[in-house]
């Protein structure tokens, strides 16, 4: 690979269009699509020592990464895995597969707008799966919230777990219903919990050293916004519409980020009527009194 003559840093930052050696089995590729959604770029990763490698979300259909993709393996990628089909994860697999002749892995996108419409898995990756693609062990953990088809990677025995969108570095994920789910998120972030886990290779940022802290504190802030909803509708009484539970729940949020908070929101609205503890009359929430 062409970066073999750098000495492996797990916790290098990651930089936009880096190709940047973790570990002697697992290399990192920003793509060149950095924004503030996306941080410094999708990560791709690397997997293998050679001859053969697997990548993990190929990222953006740009033809920049993939030639980098390319030139990293020496075009022997035996498996493309996507932890989700977003448009900032999978599209470079086809690409990719066309080159090298790759089997790509992963849950077919569901169909709701938000999704890479060129991603088609061919074989689908199911909650325990054990694989070996270019020799390296990974277990499958469906992790839906973000995205209903999402999947996290855990490459044994190391405990590196590769989460894709659902915990990134330093920011918040974003949870768009009705495909994403809030109550689906949080089960999700309680099942890792109970994994060996040592590091956190997420989808966007550097490697999170401490996976148990960094769950506790996600679904701390989590719960303490869902708490915030909960005054919000009491305070606002029956009735309250999101354009006036937004400027109440998110006081503490810039008002440029209120659009995209709205969806937060949203998917916290949903979890507590999952729940039976709101009630929806249209674009009406109420808060039922336990
Ligand atoms: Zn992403």
């Amino acid at each position: 690979m062409a970066a073999t003559f750098e000495v492996p840093d797990l916790h290098a930052p990651a930089l936009t269009g880096e190709l940047r050696r973790l570990a002697p089995n697992v290399a990192r590729l920003v793509a060149p699509n950095p924004s503030a959604l996306t941080g410094a770029g999708t990560n791709s990763y690397i997997i293998g020592t050679g001859p053969e490698f697997a990548v993990v979300d190929p990222g953006p259909d740009d033809a920049r990464h993939v030639e980098r993709v390319l030139a990293a393996t020496g075009g022997r990628i035996s498996h493309v895995l996507c932890t989700h089909s977003h448009p900032d994860h999978s599209p470079g697999a086809a690409a990719l597969k066309s080159a090298t002749g790759a089997i790509v892995l992963g849950r077919p996108a569901p169909d709701d707008g938000y999704q890479d419409e060129s991603y088609r898995p061919d074989a689908t990756l199911t909650d325990g799966d054990r694989i070996s693609p270019a020799g390296a062990n990974l277990r499958v953990l469906h992790t839906p919230g973000h995205a209903s088809n999402h999947v996290c990677l855990l490459l044994e025995p190391e405990g590196w777990l590769m989460t894709g969108d659902h915990l990134m570095g330093g920011s918040t994920v974003v949870i768009l219903p009705p495909d994403g789910s809030m109550r689906l998120y949080l089960e999700s972030l309680r099942q890792l919990r109970t994994l060996p886990l040592a590091a956190l290779l997420p989808g966007h940022g550097a490697v999170m050293a401490d996976p148990l802290g960094e769950i506790d504190r996600v679904l701390a802030h989590r719960l303490q916004r869902e708490s915030k909803v909960i005054d919000g509708l009491m305070t606002l009484g029956s009735g309250a519409t999101l354009d006036a539970l937004v400027p109440v729940v998110y006081a503490d949020t810039p008002v440029r980020l209120h659009p995209l908070a709205r969806h937060s929101l949203l998917a916290h609205l949903q979890k507590l009527l999952e729940e039976r503890r709101v009630a929806q009359d249209g674009e009406h929430w109420t808060w039922l009194a336990a």
